[in-house]
């Protein structure tokens, strides 16, 4: 046991030492090439430990140097193969004695902080990324285009330094001939300099450490749902006012801001419509801000009200249901003249709850449409009988002016916006009240939490009970045809299409919002964690694989029988392996687990026989670390597989559930392979792994029956 703790920690499982990311691994090991004083005694502490089991000999040894040597890709073309940034800059790697020296001294004296000599290596590495050869020079079009990939416009914010530098180097170099300032060239000093400033930034979005760290194909998947959407012509416009039933119902746009401020937009994301229901949340918002949940919700309940958005209706204690109908939201106006800014004129009101409203967009459109406000009020009998009626039931609180109430309710709803702007707001909701543009903390979290509990169960109007089943996820409608969508901590969505179902929401809106969670696991209450159809763009694609491979090498490392037949059932591919080339069955022989190795061939089926980098078997591991029990189990087993005349066991993985296992077992499929969830030759051939040298029967009626038979077997042994 001993022994195999040692090996463990110095060998088999290196990979959890870095936090489980097989990626991180694939860094330390092009680090190695820079031969780092640390990383080689490492090195050889791990290769005398082998010797020492007499696992290697010094050929071998020098071996595995060599080739980790030559293997080792200069960081760079790393980099580029995965995709993936990594921000060490190999150019400045001491090379002798001296340079080693200059170096400690310069970090001892240095004054710098770690992290600046960081970004100075990110600097350096994005310059090398993009420059050209030829000329050393960077194109600064080329950079920038790099930069929209990762979801950063031009026009951020958090940029600005960046773009006013790169004015001012145009000016200075006197407006370089046949180059804007945004497509020059620059040396790597300048670009050093110009870049620096919003260095923490660009970096993180180039190591795609953002929420979505593969936003392209993120926004590729988003543009087919919104292609699909687009060819839906259902619904009618609204037309109780003129000028919402003068909108065109072809058009359709749609914008996304993530928490850490990438966009993304396409369609009709610049024109302008007003506001609407989807100023209720935005409003209810500032009154909890400003005046608590207890006192707003003394005024307004919570519950949703069953009844339509504009009902006459309030609920048992005399009070609107929630903030989110017309009721409510006349409710809240009125904290906001009452309670909120008691001493403020109607119109000082309007320029303060509108720079709330700009501030959450982060300086985006908000505007104001009077010609819509004025229809408002003119075509408003409802809303004021709802008015009147809330008052005869003294819901309002004291002072109240109703007239100047109900002139900033239609207010509110006539700001005018765009489906950019309202997809920062939808944004800044996600990231609990802070703006990702400005990074102005506009809202507190709690206010948020209420503001998106409330969007949950009641911000689409009758549909509200579907889309919460349906969607799960935090939304409010309006007439105007605007969907705001927020995923809370990862990214805020607006949709806008004019056309409106018979409960008041825009089709292709809501047409979107369903296609997207059948696509990615943002429904709230999506599993996350075990493996599923739908996509989860929060990871990073390596990183899922490789943190499922190291819980898998972990549990037949430790001889965890249970843990493995977890893995199975979840449907994991127990052939996975690491980026030695070492399966479970690799780990399990190398410790000594005869039960795991038994577990894994005789049930996982997983091939006997696979050759990790320096083509090593599992049964040279048992054999060099002396479990001379599973060495015999393997060799037995090896024969018995190899034979081709005796009956053949599947050398295939099956990745079957539960559900499978208990479909497996009724009598009818035992006998028919056609309907057997047992993976056909072919499927067997790619699940178990590229380059692996698994002997695959070549019976294909013979495997699928073996498979289903040996299946039920499992069933039968006690545990499974
Ligand atoms: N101005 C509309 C009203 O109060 C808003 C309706 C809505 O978007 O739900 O009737």
């Amino acid at each position: 046991m001993l022994k195999g703790v040692t090996s463990l920690a110095g060998r088999n499982l290196r990979l959890l030492t870095t936090q489980g990311q097989v990626l991180v691994h694939h860094q330390h090991r092009a680090k190695a090439s820079a031969a780092e004083p640390a990383e080689l005694l490492d090195q050889e502490t791990d290769l005398s430990k082998r010797a020492k089991f007499g696992h290697t000999g010094k050929q071998l040894q020098q071996k595995i140097c060599k080739e980790k040597k030559l293997r080792a890709p200069p960081l760079l073309n790393l980099v580029f193969a995965n995709r993936k940034l990594s921000f060490y800059d190999t150019s400045s790697t001491p090379k002798t004695k001296e340079d080693n020296a200059k170096l400690s001294q310069r970090r001892h004296y240095s004054m710098r902080p770690h992290r600046e000599q960081e970004q100075r290596n990110a600097e350096d590495v994005l310059f090398d990324m993009f420059a050209s050869e030829e000329t050393g020079l960077i194109s600064m079009g080329k950079f920038l285009a790099g930069l929209k990939t990762t979801g950063i416009r031009r026009n951020d914010p958090r940029v600005r330094e960046l773009m006013d530098n790169l004015k001012k180097v145009h000016k200075l170099n006197n407006y370089e001939t046949g180059s804007s300032a945004e497509t020059q060239h620059l040396n790597r000093e300048t670009f050093k300099a110009v870049v620096a400033p919003n260095i923490v930034l660009i970096a993180k979005a180039f190591r795609q450490q953002f929420v979505i760290p593969d936003f392209t194909s993120f926004v590729k998947d988003i543009e087919d749902i919104y292609n699909r959407c687009k060819t839906n012509t259902l619904g009618k416009l609204a037309d109780y006012i003129p000028q919402l039933s003068r909108y065109n119902p072809d058009s359709w746009g749609l914008s996304i801001c993530t928490i850490d401020g990438q966009r993304f937009s396409i369609g009709d994301v610049e024109v302008p419509f007003t506001l609407q229901s989807c100023s209720k949340p935005l409003t209810y918002a500032i009154a909890l801000e400003k005046l608590g949940p207890k006192v707003v919700h003394s005024y307004v309940g919570q519950e949703p009200s069953g009844r339509n958005f504009n009902e006459l209706v309030l609920d048992q204690n005399k009070k609107p249901h929630n903030p989110m109908i017309n009721a409510g939201a006349i409710l809240t106006c009125s904290l906001m003249n009452a309670l909120v800014k008691p001493d403020m004129t109607s119109a000082e009101i309007f320029d303060y709850t509108m720079s709330w409203f700009k501030r959450l967009s982060g300086g985006e459109y908000i505007g104001f449409n009077n010609a819509v406000f004025l229809s408002e009020r003119e075509a408003a009998d409802r809303n004021y009988a709802l008015g009147f009626y809330m008052r005869e039931n003294k819901c309002f609180p004291k002072r109240t002016n109703l007239k100047e109430v109900m002139d900033f309710y239609f207010q509110c709803c006539s700001m005018e916006t765009n489906c950019e702007a309202m997809s920062v707001i939808a944004a800044s909701l996600a990231n609990g009240g802070i703006c990702p543009t400005t990074e102005e903390k506009v809202f507190r979290p709690e206010v948020i939490r209420d503001v998106l509990s409330i969007m949950h169960s009641c911000g689409t109007y009758d549909y509200s009970g579907q889309f919460a089943f349906k969607v799960g996820l935090p939304a409010k409608s309006g007439v105007s045809g605007g969907m705001m969508l927020v995923i809370p901590n990862v990214m805020g969505i607006f949709a806008w299409s004019p056309p409106l179902d018979h409960l008041g929401n825009t089709v292709r809106g809501l047409q979107f919002c369903e296609e997207l969670v059948s696509m990615f696991n943002f429904h709230r209450y999506d599993n996350l964690k075990h493996l599923s159809n739908k996509k989860d763009p929060r990871k990073h694609r390596y990183e899922t694989k490789g943190l499922s491979i190291v819980n898998l090498l972990f549990s037949a490392a430790s001889g965890d029988v249970t843990a493995l037949r977890r893995h199975r059932l979840s449907g994991m591919d127990i052939t996975l392996a690491d980026y030695d080339g070492r399966t479970a069955l690799h780990l399990a022989a190398s410790e000594g687990h005869l039960e795991c190795v038994k577990f894994l061939l005789e049930q996982c089926h997983v091939p006997h026989n696979p050759k990790d980098r320096w083509g090593n078997l599992p049964v040279d591991e048992a054999e060099n670390f002396g479990h001379s029990h599973v060495v015999e189990f393997l060799r037995s087993w090896a024969e018995k597989v190899d034979q081709p005349n005796e009956e053949c066991q599947p050398e295939a993985v099956t990745t079957k559930t539960q559900a499978d296992e208990e479909i497996c077992s009724t009598s009818d499929l035992e006998t028919s392979p056609a309907t057997s969830p047992i993976p056909t030759p072919a499927e067997s051939g790619s699940r178990a792994g590229s380059g692996r040298s698994s002997p695959v029967p070549s019976d294909a009626g013979s495997t699928a029956s073996a498979g289903s038979a040996s299946s039920i077997d499992d069933k039968t042994k006690p545990g499974l």
